[in-house]
């Protein structure tokens, strides 16, 4: 046996009594963890995990990295032997995961493992079979030659055959396959370039299945979904001298959510120290303590975090499983940690970030036209003759009996400059208004105030949704009730809120998967030349079809500046003939629009703005914005799938309406003659009462 070639030493006694108790497997993830970190540390680039029974029956684990040469394959199972590691000096500058070689002993003890496995200088694979330590049948009979590739296959099998104990004290095998799969997930995130996949044997497909090449937000994506990864911003905390000296902190980098991140579920937050997936209680109490002031209450973030501390700090042993660490400083660093991402999440305020839901194409979803508004008054007749109650009249129209009983405010002095204090605005700097042509606009919709109906809106006591389909929700004000359409009433808020906060909104980012923006023409191309029925919808008013190029370029490429300057919506014409767009107007904080109608706000802008006159040109985009912005009609479907992503929808619509939009409509709307057939008297309590009393 050539000594140069045999990499695998025994440690120094002084060694091994340095280092603390050893590794204590107490579940097939803690075995699965360390196997994992054998493979990362053999430079694979590719991992393979196959369960079977949550790991109990079979642990098997492939990779392509350097083998282990057939020499040290007798003492691979010993205790204290391990490639990584020879004086105690090398402890402080360890860089691979595992070093002290106990692992795969100490699974040798309570399980059948078996290795395959090839180096790239032998000519044929190694195969050995181990129990308590000890190769089976010999180091000269043990070793068998077998086909393989260059790599390492290692199975573990009967895990706590021999400790019963143990085996009982275990989760149901669905319970520790997840753990195993957590394990597999976290370092599929953190390790870059490695490939990794993980499965049930026979199982129906891939639990987990991160190509080699994936980025890291892709890597989140392929784990836990788009709505996170959609939602992450980038940490990477600069590092001076005097911390790295001091603290002995190196460097802390990762990936965590934004303030638009919606997310009820706890997400234990990912943290790896010097590469090494870890619990830290304190880091974890602290970074998920500053997101309270930011997010809504009883939402949580996403946080994935890679911290390089100075090894000689770092203490390991302090759990069996090596999992929960501590650190010297660890209050300091800690403080420097909270206080970065604070000052992250406080210059976000302003903007909200998030990417698109796929975009659905749906005629029946997107007639959100002028023409459908009216339809849907009519609508509201027929719900007045379900609704059986006697007497319906426009609130207009409605005799203010109890008006001696309210407080009186003077609404005549209700102008749109009360919007210009925008919320959503605290950080930008407001610009003056200074055009005439909006000016005039928002001078027209004071010319529209209706006293009466504004009123009602600042002083309503909101009810609920009563008709999703019709867009219709229930006002209780004064004595009375009032069925609204919130299309029509959202519709006329979007477009106050576009006038009073022109060129000042905050900002939705668009990204999609590459993070380049939308093609406006692919959104229009796909989604309204190439549908029937839309196209035929339009060509009734319209006599042909513009040409789309010319219309994009007219539209949107030599607009670009007034699309940023005046409604932060900002195009990437980087390639002129496939203008992206990355941007849209934020209106109110927390309200983003349904995707659903984006490219029909695309087309509406080349097809119907005129660009001829300042005055209807901003107008018009500003009634766009707003028919854009008007939330979805929803639905009910025979289908169950749908059906159950329309409750989905109705919840978060139910939500939006009342915690985001009524109150805005409360402190702000003005309103005016245009909603007076979308407000309508239903009952009032008294004759309700009544009716009540004779029961
Ligand atoms: P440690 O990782 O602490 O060194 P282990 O018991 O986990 O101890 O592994 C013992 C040794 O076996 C490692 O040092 C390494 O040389 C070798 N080894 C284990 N798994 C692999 C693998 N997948 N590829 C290459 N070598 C491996
Ligand atoms: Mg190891």
């Amino acid at each position: 046996m050539s000594s140069e070639r045999r990499k695998i030493l025994p440690l120094d006694k002084s060694v091994v009594n340095l280092i603390a108790a050893g590794e204590i497997i107490i579940a097939p993830s803690n075995a699965l963890k360390e196997l994992l970190e054998n493979s990362i540390d053999a430079q694979s680039t590719q991992i393979e995990v196959m369960v079977k029974d949550g790991g109990v029956k079979l642990l098997q684990i492939t990779d392509n990295g350097k083998g282990i040469n057939k020499e040290d394959m007798p003492i691979l199972c010993e205790r204290f032997t391990t490639s990584k590691l020879v004086q105690f000096d090398d402890l402080k500058s360890i860089a691979t995961y595992g070093f002290r070689g106990e692992a795969l002993a100490s699974i040798s003890h309570i399980a059948r493992v078996s290795v395959i496995t090839k180096t790239n200088e032998d000519s044929c694979a190694w195969k050995a079979s181990y129990k308590g330590g000890e190769i089976i049948g010999g180091e000269t009979d043990g070793i068998k030659p077998v086909a393989g590739k260059n790599g390492t296959i290692l199975v573990v099998e009967d895990l706590f055959y021999n400790v019963p104990s143990r085996l009982r004290a275990l989760r149901s095998h669905n319970e520790e396959y997840s753990k195993i799969v957590e394990v597999v997930s976290k370092y599929s995130i953190h390790i870059e370039n490695v490939g990794f996949n993980c499965q049930r044997q026979g199982g129906g497909g891939y639990d987990v299945n991160v190509r080699q090449a994936a980025s890291r937000k892709d890597r989140i994506r392929s784990v836990y979904g788009s709505s996170i990864a959609n939602n992450l911003i980038d940490l990477d905390i600069e590092i001076d001298d005097e911390t790295r000296e001091n603290y002995g902190l190196v460097s802390c980098k990762g990936l965590i959510s934004n303030t638009s991140f919606e997310n009820k579920k706890t997400i234990q937050p990912i943290f790896f120290i010097n590469n090494r997936l870890v619990v830290c209680d304190p880091l974890r109490r602290a970074v998920t303590s500053v997101y309270g002031t930011y997010l809504p209450k009883g939402h949580r973030p996403f946080i994935y975090m890679s911290l390089t501390i100075k090894p000689e700090n770092v203490d390991v042993n302090v759990h069996p499983t090596k999992k929960e660490v501590r650190f010297l400083n660890e209050e300091e660093i800690i403080e420097l940690i909270v206080d970065k991402i604070n000052d992250i999440l406080k210059n976000l305020d302003s903007s909200r970030i998030f990417m698109t839901q796929q975009i659905l194409t749906n005629t029946k979803r997107i007639e959100d036209d002028i023409e459908s508004r009216r339809n849907k008054r009519m609508k509201i007749n027929d719900y007045e003759k379900k609704t059986e109650t006697p007497k319906l009249k426009p609130i207009s129209q409605i005799k203010k009996l109890y008006e001696h009983e309210m407080v009186r405010s003077d609404y005549s002095q209700t102008t749109l400059n009360q919007f210009i204090k925008a919320p959503n605005n605290t950080v930008k700097e407001q610009k003056p208004m200074t055009l005439l042509s909006i000016k005039t606009l928002r001078e027209e919709i004071e010319s529209h105030l209706d006293d009466s109906i504004t009123k009602l809106f600042s002083q309503h006591t909101y009810v609920g949704i009563a008709d999703y389909k019709k867009r219709l929700l229930c006002l209780q004000y004064d004595v009375n009730l009032y069925l609204v359409d919130y299309g029509s009433l959202c519709y006329e808020l979007f477009y106050q809120i576009g006038l009073a906060d022109f060129s000042n909104f905050g900002v939705i980012e668009i990204a999609n998967e590459n993070d380049e923006g939308l093609s406006i023409k692919k959104l229009i191309k796909d989604e309204i030349y190439g549908n029937e029925e839309v196209i035929n919808l339009f060509k009734k008013n319209l006599k042909t079809l513009p040409d789309l190029d010319t219309a994009v370029k007219t539209a949107f490429v030599d607009m670009k500046e007034m699309w940023e300057e005046y409604f932060n919506i900002k195009i990437d014409a980087s390639d002129e003939g496939n203008p992206k767009l990355t941007s849209l107007p934020l209106f109110i904080e927390g309200y983003t629009p349904s995707w659903n109608k984006l490219s029909l706000f695309l087309f509406r802008v080349i097809t119907k703005v005129n660009w001829e006159d300042e005055q209807e040109c901003l107008g018009g985009i500003l009634r766009q914005l707003a028919l854009f912005y008007v939330p979805d009609m929803i639905y009910d479907n025979d289908n169950e799938d749908e059906n159950n992503s329309n409750e989905e929808a109705k919840v978060k619509l139910r939500n939006v309406i009342e915690n985001i939009v009524m109150p805005v409509v409360k402190s702000r709307f003005i309103g005016t003659d245009a909603l007076r057939g979308d407000v309508i008297e239903i009952a009032t309590l008294p004759k309700l009462y009544k009716v009540f009393e004779r029961c």
